[in-house]
């Protein structure tokens, strides 16, 4: 294979929520120094919690780990209401960092009545859905992680549906789709974010121009996997790698799409094209 091009996916990288949520970490750091106490991640990027931590984050699993009366930031993808209730019991001081996008979605879940249902897509395991789930005004909640699962829903009064900003956004047509067809009453109130949306879009169309895609981004990031699975999707090779050291063998690509999730630093993507760059 002769030399190798390299084409970006733009937008790739920082959203404005990690962005927020990062500005919120410095603001917090100069007002009250170091240690600042995160639960649970900032952002879902291991490189950027990484650098947290040597400039003075101390992450957490539980609140029950912070001390009375300490600093606490809570991240851009949200946190339910029970965590917020139980900081203020134990005077925590919260700076909560939860992205405007995602706090839609705790008000659209909060105004639901009791006696009516909210249906969630997304991952039950991720933060953002939980956070969602916990600020629910009704206790009837059902969380669908694929299609599959929609059949085995029971007879509903009247569902709201939600979902989690970082999904596929095509998956979330489909589900819409098929809970509208089951539940013709439904209210769906939610899609992917924008940003989210203009990235899987800037994918779908650069990967047919190209031979294989490579994204930047971390295991957990949701986000930077819907990426690399819509390349997929679409009959690409697709990988997703955290540095240069994840990369496959790509000798037999001739083109390249680079991209990057949400939560991607620029320095990794920079990482990355240099040794993409190297071998062409
Ligand atoms: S991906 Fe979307 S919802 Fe998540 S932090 Fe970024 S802008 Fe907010």
């Amino acid at each position: 294979m002769g030399k190798k091009i390299i084409r970006l996916v733009s937008p790739r990288g920082f959203c404005a929520g990690v962005r927020g949520a990062l500005e919120a970490f410095e603001e917090a750091r100069r007002e009250h120094g170091s240690p600042i106490y995160v639960l649970h991640e900032l952002v879902h990027n291991r490189r950027v919690s990484r650098d947290m931590k040597k400039k003075g984050a101390v992450f957490v699993s539980s609140l029950a780990e912070v001390p009375a009366g300490s600093v606490v930031l809570f991240g851009a993808h949200g946190t339910g209401r029970a965590e917020h209730l139980e900081a203020e019991k134990r005077g925590l001081r919260v700076i909560d960092a939860c992205c405007p996008r995602v706090k839609r979605l705790h008000r659209a879940a909060a105004a639901i009545p009791a006696e009516d249902e909210l249906i969630i897509f997304g991952n039950p395991d991720h933060p953002e859905v939980r956070g969602v789930a916990g600020h629910s005004g009704t206790e009837r909640v059902f969380i669908v992680k694929s299609r599959s699962e929609i059949a085995d829903l029971p007879p509903m009064h009247r569902p709201t549906l939600l979902c989690q900003t970082t999904r596929d956004h095509r998956e979330i047509e489909e589900i819409s789709a098929l809970l509208r067809e089951k539940y013709p009453g439904i209210s769906v109130n939610s899609g992917v974010c924008d940003a989210v949306f203009r990235r899987q879009r800037a994918v779908e169309e650069l990967a047919p121009q190209v031979d294989a895609v490579v994204i930047v981004g971390s295991p957990h990031s949701s986000n930077a996997n819907r990426m690399r699975d819509v390349a997929s999707r679409l009959g690409k090779a697709a990988f997703l790698v955290e540095g240069p050291e994840d990369l496959p063998d790509l000798s037999g690509y001739g083109v390249i799409a680079l991209g990057a999730g949400a939560s991607t630093p620029d320095i990794a993507v920079q990482e990355v094209l240099t040794a993409l760059s190297r071998e062409s």
